[in-house]
């Protein structure tokens, strides 16, 4: 088992559930924008937030940001040390940087102090990417092993300073190389893991990509909190992250939609009536699964697992729960019976 992180009151690792995280991408001095963001997406299921810290001004933000949030914020920074000091004064509840990039050693240990000082914990963010130039000569190209050793280096400065409250991610945009690199990772040490896989890509291929990369390392045990990367509003972030969630059984909140494929017998337009229900689900908190079939002959038997749905016949549908037809409904009002009943459970 990992060793166990606090990011203000939210634990990572150590047991702990997996927890959801995004990122904002309003700019991080424009403190309206970023709070009316953060909270969007804590109702969306965002348990802990980053914001980018590029300059004194957004460092300078974390600190009202922080009084409002209500979920901890995580700062990233890039190699400007006293960035990350600003804002681990302002209050910050962890820090993304690579002590191997912020120069001479007394920078890193000054960072060191600080967070130990605070409490907070720093997290190493390897990026297949942006690997030390003499890790890329030894290795010959971006591998496993090498954003791993990567990792090690990063460690080691931090460790120097004895400072250990960290954990890590090894994010590459190759799905295979980034779950082998968390899974070397997690044979080697007991770091508590982010896991992602970066620059997955737009809302489809970036969801499935960190489906199968997340999912996949998460069916395996590996990985203790979770970003889902897309170039799209970070709220598609989080419904992605609860869905790989739930799809990899770690969590049971919230409403699962299922529905049939269609076939020949389907007399409704099941894509989109399947489509409405998903959309009104979002903020369902429930651990219900809902069903939406295509006919009414096969529907409410084909989907009696699930806890209620709808069977959508010739004008008129069925209402269902738990395989049991409750009533026959006027197909435009299926939808609307069908959340009323959610309501009832
Ligand atoms: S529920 Fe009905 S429409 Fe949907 S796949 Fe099964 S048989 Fe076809």
């Amino acid at each position: 088992m990992t060793k166990q992180i606090m990011v203000g009151g939210v634990p990572v690792g150590g047991g702990a559930p997996v927890t959801i995280q995004s990122m904002t991408n309003t700019r991080t001095d424009d403190v309206t924008a970023t709070l009316e963001q953060i909270r969007r997406l804590a109702a969306a299921g965002c348990e802990i937030i980053r914001v980018a810290v590029p300059d004194q001004a957004a460092a300078r933000a974390v600190g009202k940001i922080k009084e409002e949030s209500p979920i901890p914020v995580v700062v990233d920074i890039h190699f400007d040390y006293k960035l990350a000091l600003e804002a681990i004064a302002a209050g910050a509840d962890k820090v993304r940087i690579n002590p191997g990039n912020i120069g001479s050693e007394d920078r890193v240990k000054a960072v060191a102090d600080a967070c130990r000082q605070r409490n907070i914990p720093i997290r190493i963010g390897v990026n297949g990417g942006s690997l030390e130039k003499e890790i890329l000569a030894k290795y010959g190209r971006v591998c496993p092993e090498a954003m791993v050793e990567s990792a090690f280096g990063h460690i080691r400065l931090l460790n120097k300073f004895d400072f250990d409250d960290i954990c890590i991610s090894l994010k590459s945009s190759s799905v295979p190389i980034t779950m082998k690199a968390y899974q070397l990772m997690s044979q080697e040490s007991n770091y508590p893991l982010h896991i992602g896989v970066t620059e997955a890509g737009t809302v489809r291929m970036g969801t499935l990509k960190s489906a199968v990369g997340i999912g996949g390392l998460l069916a395996m045990g590996v990985g203790d909190t979770m970003r889902v990367s897309l170039s799209a509003d970070p709220v598609e972030e989080v419904y992605a992250a609860r869905d790989i969630l739930r799809a990899a059984g770690i969590r049971r909140e919230g409403a699962e939609l299922v529905s049939c494929p269609t076939c020949g017998r389907t007399r409704i337009d099941l894509i989109a009536l399947a489509g409405q229900v998903e959309e009104r689900l979002k903020t369902v908190d429930k651990p219900i699964t809902v069903a939406v079939m295509g006919c009414v002959v096969n529907g409410p038997g084909e989907a009696s697992a699930a806890d209620c749905g709808i069977a959508g016949g010739v004008g008129e549908g069925l209402l269902f729960k738990r395989g049991q037809i409750i009533k026959k409904v006027p197909q435009d009002q299926l939808v609307d019976e069908l959340f009323a009943l959610i309501e009832t459970l």
